[in-house]
């Protein structure tokens, strides 16, 4: 019996070791999982969708001098949702919804006919996805072409440059065509940013501030797990033949500023081996596959 007592003892004692043990060894445990957490790369998926059409009649706007006198050129009008594992992203939103169902739009000086086919709610349906889904919203910039139905989603967080969040609030905007105050009125959750953000902290979506074509806009990086680094340019170009001739729209906000971006844009592209996607550049839009198709 005393045998057995001791055994049990010792046995006791044993687990009460492996105990000790598992507890200490518990904090090494949790340290390798989340190595393995670093290096296993979350599974990020890029949706592209259609957010309508612009035909631009008077080219030469996009350039200083006479550069595109007499050009016209089509440009897409994409809008993009990033899918997260810790999150839901919408980039951009695309031309405003009044345009579905109608005759092509002219502007007043006839420099622009826009169109947009479907609304967002339904375009988002394809994935899923509804405007409650979206936790945070972020535009290249303000210009209209990229806010139009950002009303609903005022669930979100918008990310947003602080010198474009301070113009947002000014006089100078409401008097400027570009832009549509009205777009953007229910975005209430704000977060201002003071230059480049990781939105999901694990270096796979990154703002980057490109200030220039308007105060504080921006592109923005992915690191993708089959489709390597990528780059959406927002309107730091607005096609092709705009970077390769490093060629700045007449009606941005601050050339020289644009020229700098246009430097940091390219050395970082460069850098990170990323393959740049002009939004409004048909060829590059033609390239993506839509959603519900995505890159990832
Ligand atoms: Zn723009």
């Amino acid at each position: 019996m005393k045998k057995l007592a001791l055994l049990s003892a010792v046995a006791l004692s044993i687990v009460a070791c492996k105990n000790d043990a598992k507890e200490e060894a518990k904090p090494v445990q949790e340290t390798t999982e989340n190595v393995v957490e670093v290096i296993q790369k979350p599974e990020v998926k890029l949706y592209t969708f259609d957010g309508g059409h612009i035909k631009v009649n008077n080219l030469n706007l996009f350039a200083q001098g006479d550069t595109y006198k007499g050009e016209t050129i089509d440009l897409a009008n994409a809008f993009y949702v990033i899918k997260h594992p810790k999150g839901n992203l919408l980039w951009d939103a695309g031309l405003p919804e009044n345009l579905v169902g109608q005759e092509p739009y002219t502007s007043p000086d006839k420099a622009f006919t826009v169109t947009r086919k479907d609304s967002i709610v339904n375009q988002l349906n394809k994935i899923d996805l509804k405007p409650s889904d979206v936790n945070y919203i972020a535009f290249s910039h303000l210009h209209f072409d990229h806010t139009g139905p950002a009303n609903h989603f005022a669930d979100a967080t918008w990310l947003v440059q602080q010198p474009e969040y301070e113009f947002s609030q000014g006089e100078e905007i409401k008097s400027n065509g570009f832009y549509s105050v009205d777009a953007i009125a229910k975005l209430n959750k704000v977060q201002q940013l003071h230059g480049d953000h990781d939105v999901f902290g694990d270096g796979t979506v990154i703002i980057k501030s490109m200030p220039g074509h308007t105060p504080g806009h921006q592109v923005l990086f992915l690191n993708l797990t089959n489709n390597g680094p990528i780059l959406l340019s927002g309107d730091l170009y607005h096609f092709g033949k705009n970077r390769t001739g490093k060629i700045v729209p007449q009606f941005n906000h601050d050339i020289p500023e644009t020229e700098k971006s246009i430097a940091k844009f390219e050395d970082f592209a460069k850098q990170n081996n990323a393959k740049v996607y002009i939004q409004h550049e048909v060829t590059d839009f033609a390239k993506m596959p839509k959603a519900p198709k995505y890159m990832n």
